[in-house]
């Protein structure tokens, strides 16, 4: 009695031959998925799939407003503002990575690719296909930099090595230096 109540319910449940579409005249397609057996698995999936673009939108959307960069989320990271070259007064190579760097907070990798060297001249923002107002999202970014490094968020070998390799400009080397006690 039980194995027929179980039969009748997966039988519900599945879709047999007939009720699969037909593509051409006597062949069906079979669409595994879409029984309603299937769909407790699918439903989820569906709803890891949200918390993954819940979080992506977390961290490139929420942190970059909070973090008053907010132009930062329209970047392409395209890398087209590479073309800037020996346009830049202090050499910096990679915008780009400034600017993700400015869109997720991500001091190490601000202060490693020249952030706190930049001076803000804008030379590299008429090679940016978004026209993104880079200059203020650099300086904005070096603010934040600079209250983390006063916070103690950012490890002071990172300083350190900055400093080594001159990638802090003139604005902020005296805080630095004392910061890092050399
Ligand atoms: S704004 Fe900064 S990164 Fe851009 S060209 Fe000037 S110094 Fe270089
Ligand atoms: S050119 Fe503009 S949009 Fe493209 S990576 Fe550089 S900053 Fe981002």
């Amino acid at each position: 009695m039980g194995d027929e109540v179980k039969q009748e319910r997966d039988k519900l449940h599945q879709r047999d031959d007939l009720d699969q579409p037909i593509v051409l005249p006597g062949i069906h397609r079979y669409q595994f998925i879409s029984n309603i057996k299937d769909r407790a698995l699918t439903k989820n999936l569906n709803r890891v799939a949200m918390l993954g673009i819940a979080a992506t939108l977390g961290v490139d959307i929420v942190k970059p407003l909070a973090n008053g960069v907010p132009q930062a989320i329209y970047c392409y990271e395209c890398r087209a503002c590479y073309a800037t070259q020996d346009k830049c007064p202090v050499g910096i190579s990679f915008q780009a990575e400034l600017v993700v760097a400015a869109r997720v907070a991500d001091y190490d990798r601000f202060i490693r690719n020249g952030g706190l060297k930049c001076i803000r001249c804008g030379n590299c923002q008429s090679f940016c296909v978004q026209n993104l107002d880079l200059p203020k999202i650099f300086g904005t970014m070096q603010i934040i930099t600079i209250k983390a490094m006063k916070e103690d968020i950012i490890p002071k070998r990172i300083l350190t090595d900055a400093l080594k390799k001159g990638l802090v400009n003139r604005q902020y080397i005296d805080e630095v230096a004392e910061y890092c006690g050399v």
